[in-house]
């Protein structure tokens, strides 16, 4: 049991990575708190996970449903021990087709969203915290339409060197978490038909030296040691679980 007791907060906590993340943290012993923005999404993450999780609806990039989510841990538990910071929103879009709307959705969810989550921890947050964000090996390579989701990616990376050291002497940790192409629905999220979404996979894959796509658990598990006291002596790195995709 490597999070025994611990209390975490996963946003977007209902699907894909965030869900396997906080099967994991609960296997381990952690009491989880999830967020979305679809309540049944979140109805299904909870059933999934089936105890010790409790699923607060909210959007991260609204201050206010923040707050909603910080007031339930606090009522509930009175501190956090894991902030997961893992909601993130992908649309492709290239230089020539960005818009003020692609821009300011992106940065919102992938910025906002993140620096609020983790600023409204803090109050709750004692020695011997975690913080994790998730990045993505998209921010140190150039892949043709992530411009401003790859920005915002780039950006997290910068803040939790910036964090690790404005928040060291609390005793708390800040590393990101970088995945390469995972299967989750985000993938088919960016894609109008199936047929495109196998492509892209395809593509993937082959780009990839381990030759496949990675799995939410895979993620899951690296998550799980930037969170426990595997990583007590690791703080401001990035993990990339990406099957040596940036790494080569
Ligand atoms: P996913 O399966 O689509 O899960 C995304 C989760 O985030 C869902 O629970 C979603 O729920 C939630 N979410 C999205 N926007 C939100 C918002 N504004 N407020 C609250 N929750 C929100 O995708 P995933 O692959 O697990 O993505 C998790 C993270 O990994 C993201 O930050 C993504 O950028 C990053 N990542 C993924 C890949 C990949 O290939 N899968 C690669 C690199 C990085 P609702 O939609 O109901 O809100």
């Amino acid at each position: 049991m490597q999070l025994k007791n611990k209390v975490a907060v996963i946003t977007g906590g209902s699907s894909g990575i965030g869900l396997a993340a906080a099967r994991r943290f609960v296997e381990e012993g952690a009491y989880v708190y999830i967020t979305g923005r679809r309540e049944a999404e979140l109805d299904k993450a909870k059933a999934a996970i089936g105890k010790n999780v409790t699923a607060v609806k909210g959007d991260v990039a609204n201050l206010a449903d923040l707050d909603v989510l910080y007031e339930t841990v606090a009522a509930e538990k009175g501190v956090v021990d894991i902030v997961f910071a893992n909601a993130g929103f992908v649309e492709q879009k290239t230089i020539d087709q960005i818009t003020l709307e692609h821009y300011d959705k992106t940065l919102n969810i992938n910025l906002r969203g993140v620096i609020f989550t983790v600023q409204k921890a803090l109050p709750l947050m004692k020695r011997g915290g975690s913080i994790i964000l998730t990045s993505s090996i998209v921010a140190d390579k150039g892949l043709p339409a992530h411009d401003v989701y790859g920005a915002t990616k780039a950006a997290l990376r910068s803040l939790a060197k910036t964090w690790t050291m404005e928040l060291k002497d609390r005793g708390i940790r800040v590393n990101t978490l970088s995945p390469g192409a995972t299967d989750t629905p985000i993938i088919d999220s960016q894609f109008t038909s199936k047929e495109q979404a196998d492509g892209a996979k395809q593509a993937f894959s082959t780009m990839t030296p381990m030759g496949r796509l990675g799995r939410p658990e895979e993620l899951a598990a690296a998550a799980l040691f930037l969170a426990s006291e595997s990583s007590s002596y690791i703080t401001g790195i990035d993990l990339p679980v990406d099957g040596g995709y940036a790494q080569v």
